[in-house]
């Protein structure tokens, strides 16, 4: 059993994560449509990422005897300045996500549910990755500025990442 607070909390974080791909499918968008093909397939792979991380949101509700409830979803914002600016939108993104995950954890230990503790750890250590990943990547497009070769070349390295869902 998971109290009402707990349930309703892990499930606003699945559809979270949902929103999360919803919001990276714009940026992979907006990357399309100024030709960086590789940066584009960064932030579709990051979606399939996040549908991933909402599926076990999904799954653990399940298991736990609880239904999911899917919720609509807002705008994720579609106007970009720049290459670096969807960047620098999707590690904000991604702070918010440590934030909530944090606060889920807190709940969790709060009532001593401790099959959700030990669920909430692996999106612990995975956010410490998301945001490792995003803040290198502008470092990086920071220090490119104006170098359009430099910028041709990330993107073409940012082309070959692909989905390995990671248990
Ligand atoms: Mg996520």
């Amino acid at each position: 059993m998971l109290s009402e607070k707990l349930h309703v909390a892990l499930n606003d974080q699945m559809n979270y994560e949902f929103f999360s791909a919803h919001a990276y499918l714009a940026m992979a968008a907006y990357c399309t449509d100024k030709s960086y093909d590789g940066f584009a397939n960064f932030f579709l792979v990051q979606a399939e990422e996040e549908r991933f991380h909402a599926m076990k949101f999904y799954q653990f509700l399940s298991d736990k005897g609880y239904r999911a409830t899917i919720d609509g979803f807002e705008n994720p914002g579609n106007e970009f300045s720049s290459i670096l600016h969807a960047f620098e939108q999707a590690l904000a993104h991604e702070k918010e996500v440590t934030r909530r995950i944090y606060n889920l954890a807190d709940i969790a230990l709060e009532e001593r549910e401790h099959a959700t503790s030990a669920f909430l750890k692996w999106f612990i250590d995975e956010q410490v990755e998301e945001e490792s990943t995003f803040s290198t990547l502008i470092a990086k497009i920071r220090r490119i500025k104006d170098d359009s070769n430099a910028l041709f070349l990330l993107d073409d390295e940012l082309a070959k990442r692909s989905f390995t869902p990671v248990e």
